[in-house]
């Protein structure tokens, strides 16, 4: 360890100044992770590469981070890979002359697609010596494969694109009398075959967390000024003050687009005046933890003053907006989604992703609430279902019932109000750090409420129990979901970008009723329904999901609260991602009597809820943090969560912390941390 975080060593010798990086050379350091699971060991190999890039090639920097972090771009360009198992498949076959069937009894053996295909190269004979792979050219390959347009023939060019990455892979491998890859040996070793399909199925699986690599990549820049100026080694202080700078920079500027050209250009010391929000580039929002009672809300913020607010029940927001006048001073300017007369703005998902399609009304109205002398913000809201004749907010579930893409402002049945409850960026300037009775302020000041269009989040500042419980009657009767609790002053109450805080509590109706909070599980295999439903799943196998390892481990089976209709309609989307066996990535128990009928891509997320957790033998969830994994027999099915991706399911962390706060309530202590996601 001492000598990886010390040692100037390169980790791939053979790869000269000015070279492009050679993707054997990022395969090699990925093997290497591959190989540990102590996290310190990770990051040192992750930072040793970062560090050799940036001295002999830091041109080919940012697509080195992002091929880590196995993201072609940020989120909010809205590039996936995740290609499903038959097409890869089949490009396996097409690149090394295998046939179809073969490759599929292969994976019906070994079960990990990456080790069929490192295999399948192995046993190919070279006819000729294809070009080195390249980081940047792997980059590129990915990225034409994801983009790929649907439609007529979209099938084939993917297929295509991925056979050319295929075909080229594991060159160095050829003519050196070698074998090709050993799977059986180093879990496959540095294939580049092996990573380019993990890369296509959208999991590394390597141990890499985007958090280690941001880490990483703030310490290999520190090496790399030090070492410019002529120090050996920076200090401590140094890496840990790199680290800081980084990590706040990508908090409000979660795009290493923008950010590793700036640190490329301006150095990471300065990085913080060089790089700051902008509007353009969505920021992942602050969440809140669940408490379990109005007392537990007190005992936290004792002595802090807070505030509750109505938690609307609809959909999150973040809104960008800047003026036509002030557009100039963002290098990033907002799309043009939502041009008006004012200014141009656009919205988007909790996930980044651009809602623009969906709410082209919202964007068309959002000049009468912007201000004279408003010249640009960022603003963090929800869309809420809205009677146009009651005047009144709507449950959730009419939200559900409008049309996701291409929206067309006339045809538009479901109205939507904003309640505005943030505000991140005001006129050019970042207010996260700011208190948020200083935000809030600033939110009042500089919008203004439209009936029925725009408004700003009920709120009521008191620390009185019967005041605190009459807000939250009366958010029930607003068809609200109950009360976000957050502090009003100091640096506690800034804005935690990308945060689970202990700083903003939910207090939801359904907890006082002693239902747990919901859970967001992704859908991993099916049974066949019986006696009439025998055409249709029955019933389904649900997981959480573990950032840390990137493995879906399994908390429950749902069969109830599902209509005929809705089982047709899961079937009919279900059946499309059916594989042959789990992949290497899903953590189910092992007994007979467990398995599901019908495994699944990971896709779909579902919320669900139910009473208590308990622990079981049957399911996999936090099995390492848990004397015993927590499963939970009874949900109920809630809706499906189209904003949320496999990964942003429940973690297992959380799934470990319900039961851990379940079982602590009865001895009156909670768990106290924070959650990065
Ligand atoms: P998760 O399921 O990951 O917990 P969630 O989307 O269910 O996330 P919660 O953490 O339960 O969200 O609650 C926070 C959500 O409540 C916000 O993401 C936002 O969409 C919504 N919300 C409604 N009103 C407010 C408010 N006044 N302040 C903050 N968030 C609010």
């Amino acid at each position: 360890q001492s000598t990886l975080k010390a040692g100037g060593e390169d980790p791939y010798p053979d790869w000269k100044a000015g070279d492009p990086v050679p993707f054997a050379a990022l395969c090699t350091t990925f093997s290497k992770i591959e190989m540990t699971t102590k996290r310190l060991e990770i990051l040192a190999h992750c930072s040793l590469f970062l560090r050799q890039v940036l001295r002999l090639t830091p041109n080919d920097l940012l697509p080195t981070v992002q091929l880590m972090i196995n993201k072609l771009a940020a989120d909010y360009a809205g590039i996936e890979l995740g290609i499903g198992e038959s097409l890869i498949m089949k490009a396996i076959g097409e690149a090394t002359g295998r046939s179809l069937n073969i490759i599929k009894a292969d994976q019906n053996e070994i079960g990990d697609l990456g080790l069929v295909a490192a295999k399948s190269r192995s046993t190919q004979p070279t006819m000729f010596k294809p070009k080195p792979l390249t980081v940047r050219g792997v980059h590129e390959g990915l990225m034409a494969i994801a983009t790929t347009s649907e439609g007529a023939g979209a099938q084939g060019r993917k297929i295509a694109g991925i056979k050319k990455l295929l075909s080229a892979a594991d060159a160095h491998l050829a003519g050196k009398g070698s074998k090709g890859v050993d799977i059986t040996k180093d879990k496959g070793g540095p294939s580049e075959m092996k990573y380019i399909v993990r890369a296509l199925e959208g999991k590394m699986r390597l141990g890499l967390a985007d958090k280690t690599v941001l880490v990483a990549l703030a310490q290999a820049m520190v090496f790399h000024e030090a070492s410019q100026k002529g120090d050996k080694i920076p200090s401590t202080e140094q890496l840990a003050k790199g680290e800081t700078i980084l990590k706040s920079v990508y908090s409000e500027l979660p795009s290493y687009e923008v950010v590793v050209p700036a640190m490329l250009e301006h150095g990471i010391t300065n990085l913080r005046e060089s790089c700051k929000l902008q509007p353009g580039v969505p920021l992942k929002p602050m969440l809140a933890k669940p408490t379990k009672s109005i007392t537990e809300v007190l005992d936290r913020f004792e002595g802090k003053s807070f505030t509750c607010e109505y938690k609307y029940d609809g959909e999150r927001a973040q809104i960008h907006f800047v003026a036509h006048d002030a557009a100039q001073e963002y290098a990033t300017a907002v799309s043009a989604a939502g041009k008006s007369d004012k200014g141009v703005a656009n919205i988007f998902s909790r996930n980044s992703e651009d809602l623009s399609k969906k709410y082209p009304d919202i964007l068309q109205k959002l000049p009468m609430w912007v201000k004279e002398g408003t010249k640009s913000f960022v603003l963090d809201c929800e869309t809420v279902a809205w009677d146009v004749a009651q005047k009144k907010v709507l449950p959730f579930q009419h939200l559900m019932t409008r049309k996701r893409k291409d929206v067309k402002a006339e045809e538009i049945t479901v109205k939507v109000c904003v309640f505005a409850f943030d505000l991140l960026f005001l006129n050019g300037e970042a207010l996260v750090n700011k208190p948020f009775r200083e935000r809030r302020e600033k939110l009042h000041a500089a919008l203004q409420p439209i009936e029925g269009e725009f408004a700003f989040a009920q709120y009521g500042d008191t620390s009185d129990l019967n005041e605190i419980q009459t807000l939250l009657d009366d958010s029930v009767k607003a068809s609200c979901e109950g009360l976000m609790v957050k502090m009003l002053d100091g640096p506690e109450s800034n804005y935690e970008p990308s945060r689970r805080s202990q700083n903003w509590l939910k207090v939801k109706k359904d907890y006082l009723s002693g239902v747990g909070d919901s859970l967001d599980l992704v859908v991993l295999g099916a049974y066949f329904g019986r006696g009439k439903r025998t055409s249709v799943y029955g019933a389904f196998l649900l997981a959480c999901y573990n950032p840390s390892t990137q493995v879906y481990e399994t908390v429950c089976n749902i069969g109830t609260g599902f209509s005929e209709a809705v089982l047709e309609e899961f079937h009919a989307q279900l059946k499309e991602l059916v594989i042959e066996r789990p992949k290497p990535f899903y953590a189910h128990a092992a007994g007979n009597n467990y398995q599901p009928d019908v495994w699944f891509e990971a896709k779909y997320v579902w919320e669900v809820k139910t009473a208590d957790l308990t622990l079981s033998p049957r399911y996999k969830a936090a099995a390492d943090q848990l004397s015993n994994s927590g499963g939970r027999e009874f949900p109920r099915f809630i809706k499906v969560r189209e904003d949320k991706r496999p990964e942003q399911a429940t973690t297992s962390r959380m799934v470990a912390e319900m039961y851990q706060k379940q079982e602590s309530v009865a001895k009156n202590k909670g768990p106290a941390v924070d959650d990065d996601f």
